[in-house]
């Protein structure tokens, strides 16, 4: 059964831990190693199983606790050759490093793991698809300043899909950030609105779509309930009843649920 955990999510520190049975893997690492050992600690999990560590790109929110997971030997992490020269993996690193080609899949342990390329202003940013051993199929993209199709082909049609929801138009607009700053946050390299978020379900939502997550929300220029009503109201006019979670930066976030044990 898929197990997702998410550590943190926003521009302080994202991670999200995924399980199958026994198998354990970490995308993206945004916080520092003692705390997300913390975070997952408190959700029941122990980082050090982690076998696999994918990275997004190289921004720190992303990356910035890859130096301590790194250390540890027995584990892979998984980035493309141009992100893997953007990053610090420490003096200490005892991780086999793997390089991830857009397209072309990979397996971790039962899970088969595919990126693709997200438009972002990073190195060589890229998104993930896990297809699961019971057919199912997860798909997580931020950081993207748009759709791009690259990103829409891998991402529809999942069943879990965990999608970037970073601002509220007005609030970004009326909000205290520099302009040049709100232009590189709404440009094609920057990242997605609450209506861009909308607007990319109608691409990617299916009737296999069991659960959404928001993810990446601005603290300074979105509110949680702001994203909420947005892709609520779109899942809505779709027609669609999958489940709908809004990710916090500081609240670590089990699914299912402890206690939820079977998707109905
Ligand atoms: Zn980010
Ligand atoms: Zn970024």
């Amino acid at each position: 059964m898929l197990e997702l955990f998410f550590l943190g999510s926003g521009s302080r520190g994202n991670a999200l831990l995924i399980g199958w049975g026994q198998t354990r893997l970490l995308l993206d690492c945004g916080l520092s190693a003692r705390e997300l050992k913390r975070r997952a600690a408190g959700l029941g999990q122990d980082l050090d199983r982690v076998e696999a560590v994918l990275i997004t790109h190289e921004h720190a929110d992303h990356v910035a606790g890859l130096a301590g997971l790194a250390a540890q030997a027995g584990r892979t992490v998984f980035c493309t050759p141009k992100t893997a020269r953007s990053v610090y993996f420490g003096k200490r690193c005892r991780a086999d490093r793997c390089e991830v080609v857009p397209g072309r899949a990979f397996s971790v342990g039962p899970i088969e793991v595919c990126a693709f390329p997200t438009s972002h202003d990073a190195r060589d940013p890229v998104g993930y698809r896990f297809g699961l051993p019971d057919g199912t199929r997860l798909g997580v993209a931020t950081d993207l300043g748009f759709l791009n199709p690259e990103a829409a082909d891998a991402l529809a049609g999942c069943d879990y899909l965990g999608l970037e929801s970073n601002h509220d138009l007005a609030m970004l607009r009326d909000g205290p950030y520099p302009w040049v700053l709100k232009q590189r946050i709404r440009s094609e390299r920057g990242h997605l609105s609450n209506p861009d978020a909308a607007d990319a379900l109608e691409r990617l939502a299916s009737d296999r779509l069991r659960q959404l997550f928001a993810l990446h929300l601005s603290q300074t220029n979105n509110t949680p309930a702001h994203a909420r009503a947005s892709l609520q109201q779109r899942l809505d006019q779709l027609g669609l009843r999958a489940g709908l979670q809004v990710v916090g930066q500081d609240q670590p976030l089990r699914f299912p649920a402890s206690g939820q044990l079977r998707l109905v």
